[in-house]
């Protein structure tokens, strides 16, 4: 039974739908074993103090289906900001359908929420970057600092090829962030390969997707992308490439850091 509040879907983004060659379905189970046995190889490492960081995009269900088609005991966990859009609360409960578990949900601190939105409005992200991440900090940050409470390591998404920002991407690195060892399963896999998976193993994804929206955060910052833009373009479109990351997954160089710091000052003021 479809139970989605949401109305019929208008176009198909024919990125979703890779012709399924005997190449590309040969390449995709490849990478599916390989991340199946990274993820394994994590496990033992780790134990219960991993856990994955899962945002609900096309390459976080391809992980959620990897986890639990293998069984993996990994804690998975999703950021509730309060501003996702309705397409992604229609997947969460699809995805835990179809497992038959509870994602782990986080949300921002009420009070923290209320005082950013009576200090600077309902949408002050788009008036300034430093603003935007303050945003990206209460909703965000915050509360991943207590998801990954007590973690030595986390589990991402992540693809190389996704953006500038995600360039030379490792499967495994530092996170600067948090100082713990995050693990990116699929940095080298290819848009198709992520949908080849979806399609072959009929893995439930974001409707939005079909409406080019390749990635999708918060709804009032996504938008749909047009054709030959980079994957990321519909993030904070507004902003400049180098400044779209929320800061969840940037690489922070000292300049960054030093941004970071100085927008804190500025909003403290
Ligand atoms: S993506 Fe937009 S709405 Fe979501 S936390 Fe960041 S600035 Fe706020």
């Amino acid at each position: 039974m479809n139970t989605s509040p949401l109305p019929p879907l208008p176009v198909r983004n024919p990125a979703t739908r890779p012709a399924l060659t005997d190449a590309l379905r040969a390449a995709t189970a490849e990478k599916a074993t390989a991340a199946r046995d990274f993820l394994t190889e994590a496990v033992a490492e780790f134990g219960g103090a991993l856990t994955f960081a899962n945002s609900l995009g096309a390459e976080d269900v391809v992980l959620t289906d990897i986890i639990f088609a293998a069984r993996l005991p990994i804690d998975i966990f999703l950021l509730d900001t309060g501003r996702l859009p309705a397409e992604t609360y229609v997947l969460l409960a699809e995805l835990e359908a179809r497992y038959r578990t509870r994602l782990q949900l986080f949300f921002p601190d009420a009070g923290a929420v209320e005082n950013y939105v009576r200090a600077h409005g309902i949408n002050a992200f788009y008036d300034s970057v430093a603003l935007r991440r303050a945003c990206c900090r209460v909703r965000k940050l915050d509360p991943l600092q207590r998801a990954l409470a007590g973690r030595k390591a986390w589990i991402t998404g992540l693809r190389a090829a996704q953006s500038p920002t995600r360039d030379g991407l490792a499967r495994r690195e530092t996170d600067a962030g948090s100082g713990l060892v995050k693990l990116n399963p699929l940095a080298d896999w290819s848009e198709a390969e992520i949908w080849a998976h979806i399609r072959l193993r009929d893995v439930p994804f974001n409707a939005l997707h079909e409406r080019f929206y390749p990635s999708i955060g918060c709804a009032p910052c996504t938008r749909a992308i047009s054709l030959g833009e980079d994957l990321r373009a519909g993030r904070w479109w507004w902003e400049a490439p180098e400044n779209k990351e929320c800061g969840l997954h940037a690489k922070r160089t000292p300049a960054m850091t030093a941004a970071l710091k100085h927008d804190d000052d500025h909003l403290a003021t």
